[in-house]
């Protein structure tokens, strides 16, 4: 039988965009709920991840347009950063973020606990307020969802001055001349972006063979790569990041590359090499909560191995992303309310904000050849869409990698003008199941940069209607 909803306890460890969604939907479903938070309610996500950086790239894409004001007609005589300002507006937009959040949870009567949580065992929490203060927290239910953390690499020099992690680098009070980033993954790129565009020279620092090496279609990232390259971003791939030194005037990055030993002075240095669940002294071990690696193991209803233990987000792997977190919250709540639902991430959009953005959803071209599907892959570039024309935006193109026969959508990948927002009708595509032709079919605005999918759609059947293809 299952137990009635008002008397039905849930205790969730960690308020990021898995936790507080988890607690919000709980809520709203009738179960109490107790949130425990150790930080900040929103988590990496709105208050050193998301959020702030975006705050950034918005403001860093500006500054970039109105340098350009000449090209559309206007005369900006001199657009140049205002740092305080800029750090202010940073913080503003994150304030505003989590008080709404906190707001949220106080509507819905979740209770908001601020400690340190600790799994005791299946069904208590044990939290440390501060001030040697405790409290034990029994829930029939315990969701833990905390979140990840930077991964330290094992580079010498780490500690010193000057070098950030991705929370130190969102903290500017002088551009720096010279910026390193260490590592070619999403984090590093955006903040690659960023600071190009406050004028550092960047120095971009890979072990793969290409930037963004996970997740991304390959053509795609190739592209952002030499785009980077051409817009004067020093861009090494197959490195090897040995030490990090002191000099008399910043930093020294000590490196092994395919044509020797490189050696990269830099004034700031960003260590940007991944994320690690954050499953340390969460007493996992003492309960015998089964892991893989460090992430928290768990099911396809997102049950770990213990009963009435669930666990979301960043902690059990996958797509380390904010709205990954929130489905998972959403799927949790439901299924210790009484509900049965799967993960299905086959929709996951992946998206990147760098300059221009990268997004993609589903399987790549090669994921798709590798598990022996016989794809057809169509294309179109941004720079014969009119609204791209307008925008002064041209890089870029989008790509479907469609089922040869159906022409189901399998993928939708592209680099471009607001492609992080573009995505969206991709995720509906592969989760829906759509064809290339239903697509086609489909009537987008003009002018409009969805048009792209559009004509990409109707180049599976060799039938875009602005570009010529023989
Ligand atoms: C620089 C940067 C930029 C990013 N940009 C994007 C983006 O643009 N889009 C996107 O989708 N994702 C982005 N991400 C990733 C995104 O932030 C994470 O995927 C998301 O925050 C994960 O949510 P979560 O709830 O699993 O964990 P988190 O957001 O990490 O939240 C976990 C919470 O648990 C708390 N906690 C941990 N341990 C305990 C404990 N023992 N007791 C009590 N509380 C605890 C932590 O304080 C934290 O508040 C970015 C990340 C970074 C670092």
């Amino acid at each position: 039988m299952p137990e009635p909803l008002e008397q039905l306890e849930v205790a969730i460890l960690g308020g990021g965009p898995g936790g507080y969604v988890a607690a919000l939907e709980v809520a709203r479903r009738g179960a109490s709920v107790v949130l425990v938070e150790k930080e900040n309610l929103g988590g990496t996500c709105l208050n050193v991840g998301c959020i702030p950086t975006k705050v950034l790239t918005t403001s860093a894409e500006l500054l970039s347009r109105a340098r350009r004001g000449a090209e559309f007609g206007l005369s900006i005589p001199q657009a140049d950063v205002d740092l305080p300002g800029l750090m202010a507006c940073k913080e503003k937009t994150v304030e505003q973020l989590v008080a709404g959040v906190e707001q949220l949870l106080r509507a819905r009567r979740v209770r908001i606990v601020r400690g340190t949580g600790r799994l005791a065992r299946p069904g208590l929490l044990d939290v440390e307020l501060g001030g040697g203060r405790r409290e034990s927290i029994a829930a029939r239910h315990v969701v833990l969802a905390p979140g990840s953390v930077a991964a330290r690499p094992p580079i010498e020099g780490l500690d010193l001055p000057g070098v950030v992690f991705s929370t130190g680098a969102l903290q500017i009070d002088r551009v720096p001349e010279r910026f390193a980033v260490i590592g070619g993954g999403v984090i590093g790129m955006e903040f690659a972006c960023i600071y190009e565009a406050l004028g550092s020279r960047v120095t971009v620092l890979e072990a793969a063979r290409t930037i963004l090496p996970a997740g991304v279609d390959e053509t795609i990232a190739q592209r952002l790569q030499s785009l980077l390259r051409r817009r004067g971003i020093d861009i090494r791939v197959g490195i090897d990041v040995k030490a990090i030194e002191a000099t008399s005037d910043g930093l020294r990055v000590l490196t092994q590359g395919p044509d020797g030993a490189l050696v990269v002075e830099a004034d700031r240095v960003l260590v940007a090499t991944g994320r690690w669940p954050n499953t340390d002294n969460l007493g996992l071990e003492e309960c015998r909560l089964s892991q893989s690696g460090r992430f928290i193991a768990v099911d396809d209803r997102l049950a770990t191995s213990l009963p009435g233990v669930w666990s979301i987000g960043d902690a059990v792997g996958g797509w380390m992303l904010a709205h990954k977190a929130m489905v998972e919250g959403r799927i949790v709540a439901e299924n210790l309310t009484g509900g049965s639902r799967r993960v299905d991430h086959r929709a996951v959009p992946n998206v990147i904000f760098t300059r221009p953005e990268v997004a993609g959803v589903g399987l790549t071209e090669s994921d798709a050849r590798a598990a022996g599907a016989d794809v057809k892959v169509t294309q179109f570039a941004f720079s014969a869409n009119a609204k791209s024309r307008i925008l002064g935006e041209r890089d870029g193109v989008v790509r479907l990698v469609c089922e040869a026969g159906s022409g189901r959508v399998l993928g939708v990948h592209m680099l471009g003008p607001h492609a992080t927002d573009l995505i969206a009708e991709g995720s509906l595509a592969v989760q829906a199941g759509v064809t290339a032709d239903e697509l086609a079919w489909t009537t987008h605005a003009h002018p409009t940069l969805p048009e792209a999918m559009l004509e990409a759609a109707l180049g599976f059947r060799g039938a875009a209607i602005h570009m010529h293809s023989r």
